[in-house]
């Protein structure tokens, strides 16, 4: 932006809105993307070349509004679909294609080719890139998961302990999915579902404002470990839920921030549990981290470990002597030894029957998808100094707590992260884990188990566009006639955001009437519906 060149009337000028804000503002209004990317689309046949802007997708509320609540709204539909499945979701794949077919071919001869010449004592690399190159074609052409491990499983002797509940039955889990059903005594059937919450043990009083009532007594450390480790934790939930139910009990779960920045989960679970139940399992449930010992500083700020290029190590940097790496660290654990962290669940939680279609479900859907939109940070913003000084010793707390074992902090406490590398200095690990957008918490924020809905989110996207497709009595372009490729700003077909972002904001008003007009054709009325801002 320039500055306004006429100073006396720049009072003036500063009351009057900015166009170019207004048609930002219209667009969000509209739903329309408001980063629009630029594609030319060329029709093989004819050799007719348009502009198409797609949406930017971006899934976070301060980028795009408009793409954020369409995603959304497309968790949501995905929350919603699999709650009171009363089927198993099919989940058979397709059949492989012949093109698949060709590429695991090739993927086999290549393996072969490679296996001979380590065998021969050749040297592998060129062969092992082919092979990486081949893994991909093998995803591109639409086949999930690997052919093989990428590199040879790493040992784990040291971690491997017990983590299963010794005191919760164990059941056979067997392959169903879905609740039980009961019947009413007037004979209608229902399968209640259950919408639960877990929180974090307490760390110390809290206020209403989730600010401590003695920050000096409340437990940082323990507030940033349990949130390093609550992914974990949540898994280690489920499994011990699922064996102790004795079926594959499916969930949508969502993670987010309480007031006093503690991730807390709400989680949708297909079928019902007592709360008996559930206060068994979740007594029964902890993980434990054995990692090394992290109670001393070796290493302070002023005297960093150091890197020696030609061996690849970390040194101590008054001796010379080679840090222990992270497998020898394991090792030192020893046999008992006691784990390094153990992550709990509170005992507060919350669960309630819901049943599909009901006013509940729908309020507990809005409650799952609540934050999406927003960084973990963003949720809760510190308004009040007390707030803002919590934040920021919770931040402080989690600056020097390994995050990973590749994590830098490691070296602080005399310890080479697994894969060291050079440049790496502990309090600046760039682990998602330490920013202050995560607090602590960097894993995904929807957990969707694999028979929830037995459809991806672009299968949700699909049928989605399939609606809307019918609803407006327009068929599909055949993406088979076309060729794509993105516009770029030294294209001279470019067009510069500000003309982008008016044609998005006119695509999607045409776009909008007709299908209001769809709408009321159909529902035969002149009441028109209002417009869903999930449309794709
Ligand atoms: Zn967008
Ligand atoms: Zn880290």
């Amino acid at each position: 932006m320039t500055e306004p060149a006429a100073r006396t009337t720049r009072a003036q000028r500063l009351t009057m809105p900015l166009a170019r804000e207004v048609v930002r503002e219209l667009a969000i209004e509209h739903g329309a993307c408001i980063r629009p990317i630029q594609l030319r689309r060329t029709n093989i046949d004819t050799g007719h070349v348009d502009q198409v802007l797609v949406p930017c997708g971006h899934t976070l509320a301060n980028v795009c509004p408009s793409c954020a609540e369409r995603a959304r709204a497309l968790r949501a539909a995905q929350c919603r679909e699999g709650w009171h499945l009363e089927h198993e979701p099919d989940i058979t794949p397709d059949p492989a294609t012949d093109d698949q077919q060709w590429w695991i071919e090739k993927r086999a001869e290549a393996q072969v080719l490679r296996d001979q010449a380590a065998a021969a004592g050749t040297d592998t690399a060129d062969l092992d890139e082919l092979l990486t190159e081949l893994d991909d074609e093998i995803t591109k052409a639409g086949m999930r998961g690997k052919v093989a491990p990428a590199r040879p499983a790493r040992r784990h002797r040291s971690t491997r302990r017990r983590q299963d509940a010794p005191d919760l039955p164990r059941r056979k889990v067997t392959s169903r999915t879905v609740g039980k059903t009961y019947t009413a005594p007037d004979g209608k059937t229902f399968r209640p579902s259950l919408f639960v919450t877990l929180t974090c043990p307490s760390y110390g009083r809290v206020r209403e404002d989730g600010t401590p009532v003695d920050p000096a007594r409340y437990d940082y450390s323990q507030a940033a470990r349990d949130a390093l480790h609550f992914a974990a934790l949540f898994d280690r939930f489920m499994q011990n839920l699922r064996r102790f139910l004795g079926y594959d009990v499916q969930y949508f779960a969502a993670v987010e921030p309480q007031k006093r920045l503690a991730p807390h989960v709400h989680l949708a679970l297909r079928g019902t549990v007592s709360r008996t139940e559930l206060r068994q399992v979740l007594a029964a449930t902890y993980h434990q981290v054995w990692w090394p010992d992290t109670s001393t500083v070796r290493f302070g700020d002023g005297e960093l470990p150091v890197w020696d290029e030609a061996t690849g190590n970390y040194l101590d940097p008054a001796t010379g002597e080679v840090l222990p790496t992270w497998d020898q660290a394991l090792d030192a654990i020893g046999q008992p030894g006691a784990p390094a962290h153990v992550a709990r669940f509170g005992d507060r939680f919350d669960a309630q029957g819901v049943l599909a279609g009901s006013k509940d479900s729908h309020r507990c859907i809005g409650y799952l998808t609540k934050y999406l939109t927003k960084q973990v940070a963003d949720c809760h913003q510190a308004q009040t100094d007390p707030a803002r000084a919590h934040a920021a010793r919770l931040a402080e707390a989690l600056r020097f707590e390994p995050c990973s074992p590749r994590c830098a902090n490691w070296l602080r406490y005399g310890i080479q992260p697994e894969n060291s590398r050079p440049g790496l200095v502990p309090g600046r690990c760039k682990g998602k884990a330490h920013d202050a957008e995560h607090l602590g918490y960097a894993g995904r924020r929807v957990l969707v188990s694999r028979r929830w809905s037995g459809k991806a989110l672009a299968d949700h996207r699909a049928d989605r566009r399939e609606w809307l497709l019918s609803t407006l009595g327009v068929s599909a372009t055949d993406p088979a006639r076309y060729s794509w490729e993105p516009v770029t700003p030294a294209d001279p077909d470019h067009m510069a955001h500000a003309r982008r972002l008016l044609h998005a904001v006119a695509d999607r008003t045409r776009w909008q009437a007709a299908l209001r007009e769809a709408r009321m054709r159909a529902a035969g009325d002149e009441e028109a519906v209002d417009v869903p801002a999930t449309a794709a």
